[in-house]
């Protein structure tokens, strides 16, 4: 068995332990494998492993690896998302290679991934990216923003609004780690109840994963527990 092989059974199986402490079905929450700074062999050991949904930060390495594997798995079907800060010059990429965006957090770049979604594709399927515990540095829209921009980012023709991604403040334990991801429940929640039925809730990582379950994510989204620790993110 390979590494990435022993660390994805670990990795589904703290998902399991969470669900059912949660009481969830475990089929409510899809792993997201983030394969960013690692090469399309990582990314292959992973497919090999069952893995079929990945995330990349950094567009062209991103879309390198897509082609890679296109390559070198061709047969398998792989969803890719984008999680990492958008610029509008690279929306176009985005838009021509990923299945998912979740890292929207302005009206403009999600027009611009409408515009330049290609008709051969389906639609881009979309999260936006909420700021919730007001982190200085930090991208996407502040709460009390949001409801109007999920409602124009609905009416853009070739996208699809499946939900909110979140990526709060580390923090230590699972009582302290579960506030932001309450608050983004409950922002989710305030979608559905508006009426533009989301069903995907982003939060949760290598460290935190347990919490967000435990608050109700449907995805996590997972680096180093699966792939090792990374090298510095390029500047
Ligand atoms: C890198 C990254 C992750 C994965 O983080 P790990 O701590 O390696 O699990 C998840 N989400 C986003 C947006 C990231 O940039």
């Amino acid at each position: 068995m390979t590494t990435i092989e022993a660390n994805l059974q670990t990795v589904h199986q703290r998902i399991d332990h969470a669900c059912k402490l949660a009481g969830r079905d475990v089929t409510q929450v899809t792993l997201l494998a983030v394969s960013k700074t690692f090469g399309p062999e990582s990314v292959w050991a992973a497919v090999s492993a069952g893995q079929r949904v990945f995330g990349e930060n950094y567009v062209q390495e991103a879309v390198e690896k897509i082609l890679a594997l296109r390559e070198l798995a061709p047969d398998a079907a792989l969803s890719w998302h984008c999680i990492g800060p958008l610029q509008s010059n690279k929306t176009r990429l985005v838009a021509e290679h990923f299945d998912w965006v979740q890292s929207v957090d302005r009206l403009k770049i999600a027009q611009r991934l409408s515009e330049q979604r290609p008709e051969s594709l389906g639609p881009l399927q979309v999260c936006l990216q909420v700021n919730v515990d007001g982190g200085a540095n930090k991208s996407g829209v502040a709460p009390a923003e949001l409801p109007a921009l999920a409602a124009a980012v609905a009416q853009l023709p070739r996208l699809r609004l499946r939900g909110l991604m979140c990526i709060p403040e580390p923090a230590e334990g699972l009582p302290a780690q579960r506030v932001a991801f309450d608050r983004a429940r409950d922002l989710y929640d305030a979608l559905n109840r508006s009426g533009l039925a989301v069903d995907t809730l982003s939060m949760g990582m290598s460290d935190d994963l347990d919490a967000a379950i435990a608050s109700g994510s449907t995805l996590v989204r997972v680096g180093r527990a699966i792939f090792g620790s990374r090298p510095p993110a390029p500047s």
